[in-house]
């Protein structure tokens, strides 16, 4: 299988290249040559898989420069004791509605899914391609991403990682888990902006051919374990799968029942996935798009039209605070019928004037398939209480978004499919919310994150990730903090060059 860039203006790679090479040189991302389509028999033998067989045979076929050996080794390191849940990724049935648990790995959100084995086939990766440089993974996190990364990438010989960071753009305990990272080869920085700083930063200095020549001249190679990465979002396609062959295990669907998948958004890597998942054979009605109050996508899908012209918006669901979602240029290479010409457009409008319409059948084609709703910050309060008191059943901020924009889907259309919504981070991940909004703010005011676990623990009767335990208590080792023009510069002086 080969990777094209969605632009159209760089030459085939195999995949072992498009994971070491993050972004495609002509600034587009990669993409398989073609999707593979499992039969309906192929989808029912996987009936009673566990998740690293189901996982080994999506890798298979996009990654068909890697050993049936090498991808056992990625699969069977990745998903492990390092998850507190032996399926991985557990589904929770509650009375109308399931839930797929993406957050039981070592940083307690889904980005865990996906970055505990992209370490492991970027290494590979670069053994396969015959590369001498040191891997010097760059992030761009607006939270989960950079801690993620962290985990999966510390002291993974051959690699080092760099790791921005929005200063005031992240929860207490998000930024307490960065910046106590230990790993002889991670770096971590604050960024004085929003996300999209960090993230335009790090493509900034991606694309910046003279410092990556020089940077290349020293032995290092510039890589990126974001979204974009074909390695980061091929793992997400599994848990697709997986979710959908438990529910036909538990007989709440037939085999060959189609069911909708509510999908809180920001970089629409995670719904993509779905996207790709459905194009491989899986029995999909609706993706539902969730977002918070920064709705650039909520509007695209309604519309057509692209604009990220308005506020950037701060929210109680920081991992979608997002304005420009990358991924979602594979979409639309797909819906254009792969037109890259017009993928190339659209994108150079969006840079020049941060926005683009597309076609009147593009638009239809997006909606046939997408339909989207976003959450304000009250209403993901609000939904936090009536999931807890209707289910007993405790949820994060952003997971809280998909429950809200599910409830508007069902009011709105009357549909009646049986419905998957993806969790993305545990609720003690986003204490401070989520406490406040079961317990109530008397009982949370001037408390510190650290306490609300443990008072969250104690009235919910759930027990604290063993990660997040006695993490103000760690040493903090990265105290860096820089401007947004300063990014290029600083990964200069960490490199020494
Ligand atoms: C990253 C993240 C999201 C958004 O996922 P995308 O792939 O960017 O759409 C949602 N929730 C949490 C908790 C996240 O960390």
């Amino acid at each position: 299988m080969q990777y094209l860039s969605t632009r159209g203006k760089s030459d085939k790679v195999s995949s072992a290249q498009a994971i070491k090479q993050g972004l495609a040189p002509d600034g587009g991302l990669f993409v398989p040559e073609k999707l593979i389509e499992f039969s309906k028999s192929g989808l029912e033998s996987m009936l009673n898989s566990e998740y690293k067989s189901i996982a080994k045979k999506v890798f298979s076929e996009y990654l068909t420069d890697y050993t049936a050996e090498e991808i056992n080794h990625c699969v069977n390191s990745a998903y492990g004791d390092n998850f507190d849940d032996k399926d991985i990724a557990p589904v929770r049935l509650l009375k109308d509605v399931s839930v797929l648990e993406l957050w039981h790995g070592p940083t307690c959100a889904f980005k865990d899914m996906a970055l505990q084995i992209l370490p492991h086939f970027l290494v590979l990766a670069a053994k396969k391609t015959g590369e001498e440089s040191e891997i010097v993974i760059l992030v761009a996190t607006s939270g989960d991403t950079g801690k993620a990364a962290l985990e999966g990438f510390r002291d993974v010989t051959g690699t080092r990682i760099i790791v921005f960071f929005p200063e005031s753009g992240v929860s207490e305990v998000q930024k307490l888990q960065m910046i106590t990272q230990e790993g002889k080869n991670v770096h971590v920085v604050a960024v004085e902006g929003n996300f999209d700083d960090c993230q335009s930063g790090v493509k900034r200095v991606f694309s910046d051919k003279d410092f990556n020549e020089e940077l290349n001249q020293k032995s290092y190679k510039l890589s990126s374990a974001n979204s974009i990465n074909w390695g980061r979002l091929i793992p997400q396609v599994v848990y697709y799968f997986s979710s959908y062959l438990k529910l036909v295990r538990e007989n709440k669907i037939n085999f060959g029942d189609k069911v909708n998948f509510v999908v809180p958004t920001g970089n629409f890597g995670n719904i993509l996935a779905g996207y790709y998942a459905m194009k491989m054979g899986l029995p999909v009605n609706k993706l539902i798009c969730a977002a918070n109050s920064n709705n650039v996508l909520t509007d695209f899908i309604k519309t057509g039209m692209y604009d990220k012209n308005r506020e950037f918006l701060r929210t109680i669901s920081p991992s979608m605070d997002i304005l420009i979602s990358s991924n979602l240029e594979r979409l639309l290479f797909e819906v254009t019928d792969r037109n890259a010409d017009k993928i190339d457009q659209w994108m150079a409008e969006l840079k020049q004037s941060g926005k683009y319409e597309v076609d009147d059948d593009v638009k239809e084609k997006v909606q046939d398939i997408f339909w989207s709703e976003y959450a304000t910050d009250e209403d993901t309060m609000k939904i936090i209480k009536e999931v807890w008191d209707k289910h007993n059943y405790l949820v994060d901020t952003h997971t809280a978004v998909a429950f809200k924009v599910y409830e508007d889907y069902k009011s709105t259309t009357g549909d009646e499919t049986q419905t998957i919504i993806l969790s993305t981070a545990s609720p003690f991940k986003f204490n401070a919310s989520v406490a406040k909004a079961v317990l109530g703010e008397e009982k949370i005011k001037g408390k510190s994150e650290f306490l609300l676990l443990e008072m969250l623990s104690d009235y919910t009767g759930w027990p604290i990730p063993a990660s997040l335990r006695g993490l103000d208590k760690r040493k903090v080792l990265h105290t860096d903090k820089i401007a947004p023009v300063d990014m290029k510069q600083k990964v200069a002086n960490i490199l020494g060059v």
